[in-house]
């Protein structure tokens, strides 16, 4: 079977398992326990991660907080910021393509009289700078655009619309969840990003865990932010609960892999792209549209319509050979509103179908595709 929905999630790598399964069986101490050694050693292990991460970002380990997942990073900076901060203003900008994470948070801050502007998208789901900059107010206080697209692919221009929203003093989020592990990301080369998420199992870690970037200013402070979660003092105050040690260390490790594997990885799945579009072409010849613009995209990921073919049906009958997906695995029942939003009309998403590649597949059962 041809797993192609890493854009979804993917297989944890053997080296992640490895450096977990020690923080399920003998250290099992609570890294903010003090003084003796089991939970030393967990807290020596969440360090380490904490480093790790920041490494594959250029930031400082202390501007990385462990949370569950993306959907829990975009909800804590959204709610967090807002929550702390609506004396200043009472308006955020978001695009119209984002995940159902930010989409839903931002249509709840509305229910409590936060306004909130859906910015446009091109076909490729590339917000316009212009358009930004029309919709920026007095009362904005936030914008937040992902890095990448999760069904296109398509790497919106960040530092461009991060420069403009300091420009007009306004904090800028990105869900960076897409990217994360995939292209290089150096952080104190995108200076106007306050805030940045992201998610473990996209890059070959567990599930259950992610975290965000939070830029401290120049004095050493974080941004003002309410917690998402009350309670302990974990986290530098902002998230409590016990620290998911194993989880924690798998990410710190799955980092470390997309690090040294970054270079390698894009050229193998550029060829794998290659391949997979040859085979395809092979078999359903001039009936295969590709959606992708391929000038500034995530490696991997490919957007096509097979014409004459209704995507779910197609999945369905090819679930035995192939796993792919219609759009984002979290809004699976309607047809996909990043693709309405991107001008396609309801019969092109009705045969679009995402496939998103792994850099650690052998991809010789490409072979299955005839
Ligand atoms: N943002 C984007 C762009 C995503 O693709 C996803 C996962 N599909 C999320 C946020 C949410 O991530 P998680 O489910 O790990 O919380």
């Amino acid at each position: 079977m041809l797993y192609l929905d890493n854009s979804a999630t993917t297989k944890i790598l053997p080296e992640v398992l490895e450096a977990m399964m020690p923080y399920l069986s003998e250290y099992y101490g609570n890294p903010n326990s003090k003084y003796y050694s089991q939970a030393l050693e967990t807290k020596k292990a969440v360090d380490l991660a904490r480093h790790q991460i920041a490494v594959l970002l250029n930031c400082s380990d202390d501007e990385i907080l462990f949370t569950s997942g993306s959907t829990e990073s975009n909800n804590f900076v959204l709610k967090g910021y807002v929550d702390a901060n609506e004396n200043l203003g009472k308006h955020i900008i978001i695009s119209s393509v984002e995940h159902a994470s930010i989409l839903n948070t931002a249509k709840f801050l509305e229910s409590k009289g936060i306004e909130v502007t859906y910015l446009p998208v091109d076909k490729n789901g590339f917000i316009n700078a212009n358009d930004l900059i029309k919709s920026i107010k007095r009362e904005t206080i936030l914008v937040s655009i992902m890095w990448s697209n999760n069904e296109l692919g398509s790497i919106n221009d960040i530092k461009k619309i991060s420069e403009i929203c300091h420009k007009h003093n306004i904090l800028f989020h990105t869900d960076a969840t897409q990217v994360i592990g995939k292209i290089p990301i150096d952080l104190s080369d995108y200076i106007n990003i306050d805030f940045l998420s992201f998610s473990a199992h996209k890059f070959y870690g567990p599930k259950g865990v992610g975290g965000v970037f939070i830029r401290k200013d120049k004095n050493g402070f974080y941004p003002k932010l309410t917690p998402l979660l009350h309670g302990g003092e974990q986290e530098y105050d902002l998230r409590a609960g016990t620290l998911a040690v194993h989880q924690i260390v798998g990410m710190g490790k799955a980092a470390e892999i997309a690090c040294r594997d970054m270079e390698s990885n894009i050229k193998k799945l550029y060829e794998y792209e290659n391949e997979f579009i040859f085979r395809m072409k092979k078999v359903f010849g001039n009936k295969i549209i590709i959606n992708n613009n391929f000038d500034n995209k995530i490696p991997g990921l490919i957007s096509l319509r097979i014409l004459g073919y209704n995507n779910q049906l197609f999945l369905k009958n090819a679930s035995s050979l192939i796993a792919a997906s219609t759009g984002s695995a979290c809004s699976n029942a309607k047809p996909s509103y990043v693709l309405k939003a991107c001008g396609y009309k309801d019969e092109e998403i009705r045969e679009t179908i995402r496939f998103s590649l792994s850099a650690y597949d052998n991809y010789d059962h490409f072979n299955s595709i005839e």
